[in-house]
């Protein structure tokens, strides 16, 4: 998902940098602009069953495979070249620019959701309300690539650099943004991405530039066990992760940039009369700055030792002591795209063009990877008015003509920073 922990305004783009506000106008106002948006009006019903299809395609975390070869399949059929899975589970095909090979236009959304297997994905319809785990975040806006390819090509647009059109895997959490570590870090295209745009639920007007970063871990406090009449008196790994929870949760945070903590899932022991063996906590700490999410971490880090020896103080270590584990299990790093980039400049412009006020946001998603990396990305929403991301009862409000008109200005953007003739 795109969590969006704040919408803030990070000053004023258009005066810091060029202005590429002409270039938009000339773009909004063309006949081929306008070619390529009836196209996708004309596609509407088309996109809402593709939305249909593939979210009634369960697409659980690390099980994306399903809905990936079915993506794949869409993606072949608006005739890209290349058309691929990469050895992480992406699925993207290019649609060929007029300029030299080499640099590529990621244009990409997320195939994954949060919901386990065996989810109800049916989509039930009523009126113009679509309900379904997953139906918005972010199943919403990979047919909407679709439409884009097919209004592009309708339109006889050709984009200067290659466009590659990607589903990609590991957004959400578990994934830990897996999909797009291996396309940066390891996979064919890592050294030749010029642009990047992830695409998520939302209306146009929203521009996510700057992703909070986040650390999270699982500890599990152990100890010897025993029986509650019995064994009174020895270490507890349950006191042990009491005192841990309370610790952090008295640990003092920034507002600005603005920082955050969570004690998600307390889980252990086995009956109400045994001492437990482990119990455990799985904490997610969340900031917009480096430095203050490093600070959040060597804080939390020196609970569990502090924690556990208190308890080891306090009662008897006859039978054994309480120890603790401390395992990562996510680690996303801060970033933000340059106020001056020229991706983000051009998003904006059309924007302006469109007579939309943009709102910039913070988030969690896709572009954390490259902008971790200093490489030029933003985060998009791809049309739609969803709500819910992440319960049972996620849903989409159809409101066609303002779906169309946010469909479209996700295009210009994509056309504009492509530099399509
Ligand atoms: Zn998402």
């Amino acid at each position: 998902m795109l969590c969006t922990a704040a919408s803030i305004v990070l000053g004023s783009p258009a005066l810091a940098a060029p202005s590429y506000d002409a270039q938009a106008k000339a773009l909004l106002g063309s006949a081929k602009y306008k070619t390529a948006k009836a196209k996708i009006a004309a596609d509407y019903d088309r996109i809402i069953a593709d939305i249909i299809k593939l979210t009634e395609t369960e697409s659980p975390p690390f099980k994306e495979k399903t809905r990936g070869a079915l993506y794949k399949e869409m993606l072949a059929a608006e005739g890209l070249a290349d058309v691929t899975t990469d050895e992480e589970g992406n699925v993207y095909g290019t649609l060929k620019g007029s300029g030299a090979p080499g640099p590529v236009f990621v244009v990409t959304a997320h195939l994954d959701t949060v919901f386990p297997a065996g989810t109800n994905v049916k989509v039930k319809r009523e009126g113009n309300r679509l309900a379904a785990p997953g139906i918005g975040d972010d199943t919403s806006s990979l047919p909407v690539l679709l439409a884009f390819i097919r209004a592009i090509k309708a339109a006889g647009f050709t984009p200067a650099t290659d466009i590659v059109f990607m589903g990609n895997v590991g957004e959400e959490g578990p994934g830990d943004l897996r999909g797009m570590r291996y396309l940066f870090n390891k996979g064919p295209l890592k050294d030749r991405i010029k642009y990047f745009i992830s695409f998520e639920p939302g209306r146009a007007d929203r521009i996510t530039n700057a992703g909070a970063g986040s650390k999270r871990y699982k500890v599990t406090f152990t100890g010897p066990g025993g029986h509650s009449m019995g064994d009174f008196g020895i270490v507890s790994p349950a006191y042990a992760l009491g005192d841990a929870i309370k610790q952090f949760g008295e640990m003092k945070v920034p507002a600005k940039p603005k920082t955050v903590f969570n004690v998600g899932i307390v889980e252990g022991g086995t009956s109400v009369n045994s001492i437990p063996f482990a119990m455990a906590m799985t904490i997610d700490m969340r900031s917009e700055g480096k430095t203050e999410l490093d600070a959040e971490e060597k804080e939390f880090l020196a609970i569990p030792p502090r924690a556990a020896a208190a308890e080891n103080a306090a009662r008897s270590t006859a039978k054994g002591k309480v120890g603790y584990d401390i395992k990562l299990i996510g680690d996303r790093p801060v970033g933000a795209v340059a106020m001056d980039a020229e991706i983000l400049q051009k998003a904006v412009s059309v924007r302006n063009a469109a007579g939309i006020k943009t709102s910039f946001g913070t988030g969690s998603s896709d572009s954390n990877i490259p902008w971790s990396m200093g490489r030029p990305a933003i985060t998009l929403g791809s049309g739609f008015e969803t709500h819910g991301a992440h319960s049972l009862d996620e849903d989409m409000i159809l409101d066609k003509p303002t779906d169309i008109e946010n469909m479209a200005i996700g295009l210009a953007t994509v056309l504009l920073i492509a530099d399509a003739k």
